[in-house]
C-alpha cells in the first residue's frame, strides 16, 4: 500500500536507526557545545563539579525524552566531562544475565555505561542491575539442584546512564535506583538554528542566517531532524544554488522533500486528515493510527504525537486522539469542523 514512501520518510525508525553511526561526527563533546536544555546543563554542571570535587563516581542518571533530542550526546559528554570511559549499550541488545554480567565485570572505577531504550531490558537484567546500582555487588547462582551456590561479585564503583523516551515504563523500584533524572524538552527553533549553524560548520556548508532559521522551523523542535534536514538540503543547494543555502534554497528543498513549514511529513497529514475525515475529529485509538498511516504504534507514540501535541495538533484523552481546531485549520478542513 504505502511503496515507495519509506525512501522519502523522513521520520520512519527505519531512517533514524540507519543515519545513527554517520551522526558521530556531528556530536557535540563538551557541555559548553551542547545548544540549549538550559536547566539540565545548569544541574548537571553542578552534579559534576561536585562529584569531581568528592573524587567521587556521579550518581546514576536517567534521562528522558523524545528520539533525537541528545540522549545519547549527553552520556557521552558526561564520561568526558568526568574524564572516564563509557561503554555504550542499549536494552534489546542484553538478552541474557551473561550479556550485563560480562559487561558489568569489565568496569573500571567511575566508568559510564549507557544503556539506551534501557525501558525494554529483560527482567532478569533487571534483576542483576539493582544490586549493582545500589551496593555495587551481585549475585550469581552456578549450579543446580543441592549443589547450586550463589557467587558474590563486587564491582568497581560506576555510573549508569539510562536512556528512555518513556520513563512512565520504568519499574518504579528500578527508577528510584537513579539520584538523577533529566527530562529533555524539544528544542525551540533559535536552539535549533544555532545548532544547524554549527553542524554546517563542521561540514563545511555554506549557509545563510536565515537558511539555517528554515531548516530550524522544520525540524520540529528535534537536534537529529535538524542535522538530517540540513544534509538533505545542501545537496539541493549543490544544484541549484552554487552550494550556497539561504532561504529560498531551504524552502524549495523542503518543499519537495513533503516537508512542510511546520516540520509536519506526509505521515503527520494522512494522520491529521484520516482523524478529521474518516473519524471526525476524533477519539481515535493509537492502533487505529498505526494502521492508518503504516507507522509502528510506538513511533506514532514516541516520534509523531509529541511534536504534534506541542504545537497544538492534536490532543490525548483516555478515549484517543483528537484534532484540534489548530490542525483542522493547518490542513484547510475548517469547514468540516463540529458545530458546537
Ligand atoms: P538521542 O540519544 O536522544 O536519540 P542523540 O544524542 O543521538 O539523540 O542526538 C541526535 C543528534 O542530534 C546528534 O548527532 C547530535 O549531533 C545532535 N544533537 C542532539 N542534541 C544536541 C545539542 N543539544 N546540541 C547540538 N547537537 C545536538
Amino acid at each position: 500500500m504505502m511503496e515507495g514512501f519509506d525512501e522519502e520518510r523522513l521520520l520512519s525508525a527505519k531512517t533514524m536507526r540507519s543515519e545513527q553511526q554517520s551522526e558521530t561526527s556531528l556530536r557535540p563533546h563538551r557541555l559548553e557545545d551542547y545548544v540549549g536544555q538550559e536547566s539540565v546543563r545548569e544541574n548537571l554542571s553542578v552534579c559534576i563539579d561536585a562529584a569531581k570535587a568528592r573524587k567521587e563516581p556521579l550518581d546514576h542518571i536517567l534521562l528522558y525524552g523524545p528520539p533525537g533530542l541528545g540522549k545519547t550526546t549527553l552520556a557521552n559528554i558526561i564520561a568526558s566531562e568526568m574524564g572516564v570511559s563509557i561503554r555504550v549499550t542499549s536494552g534489546p541488545a542484553l538478552e541474557k544475565t551473561g550479556d550485563i554480567v560480562a559487561i558489568l565485570t569489565n568496569l573500571q572505577e567511575g566508568d559510564v555505561l549507557f544503556i539506551d531504550e534501557i525501558h525494554r531490558l529483560s527482567h532478569t537484567v533487571e534483576e542483576v542491575l539493582y544490586p549493582a546500582m545500589e551496593d555495587f555487588e551481585f549475585d550469581i547462582i552456578i549450579g543446580k539442584g543441592p549443589s547450586a551456590r550463589s557467587i558474590r561479585f563486587d564491582l568497581p564503583r560506576f555510573t549508569l546512564i539510562g536512556a528512555t523516551t518513556r520513563s512512565g515504563q520504568l519499574a518504579a523500584p528500578f527508577r528510584d535506583r537513579f539520584g538523577i533524572l533529566f527530562r529533555l524538552e524539544l528544542y525551540t527553533t533559535a536552539e535549533l538554528a544555532r545548532i544547524v549553524a554549527r553542524s554546517a560548520g563542521i561540514l563545511s556548508l555554506d549557509i545563510t542566517p536565515d537558511g539555517a532559521a528554515e531548516i530550524a522551523s522544520r525540524s520540529r523542535g528535534t537536534p537529529r531532524i535538524a542535522n538530517r534536514l540540513l544534509k538533505r538540503v545542501r545537496d539541493f543547494a549543490q544544484i541549484m544554488n552554487d552550494g550556497v543555502i539561504d532561504r529560498q534554497t531551504a524552502r524549495s528543498a523542503l518543499q519537495r522533500l513533503d516537508v512542510d513549514e511546520l516540520g509536519l511529513d506526509g505521515v503527520d497529514r494522512r494522520m491529521l486528515e484520516a482523524i478529521i475525515r474518516s473519524f471526525n475529529g476524533g477519539p481515535v485509538g493509537l492502533e487505529t493510527l498505526a494502521a492508518l498511516t503504516g507507522e509502528e504504534a510506538v513511533t506514532i507514540e514516541d516520534v509523531y504525537e509529541p511534536y504534534l501535541m506541542q504545537i497544538g495538533f492534536l490532543s490525548r484523552t483516555p478515549r484517543g486522539r483528537c484534532a484540534t481546531p489548530a490542525a483542522y485549520k493547518h490542513m484547510g478542513l475548517e469547514h468540516l469542523m463540529k458545530k458546537k
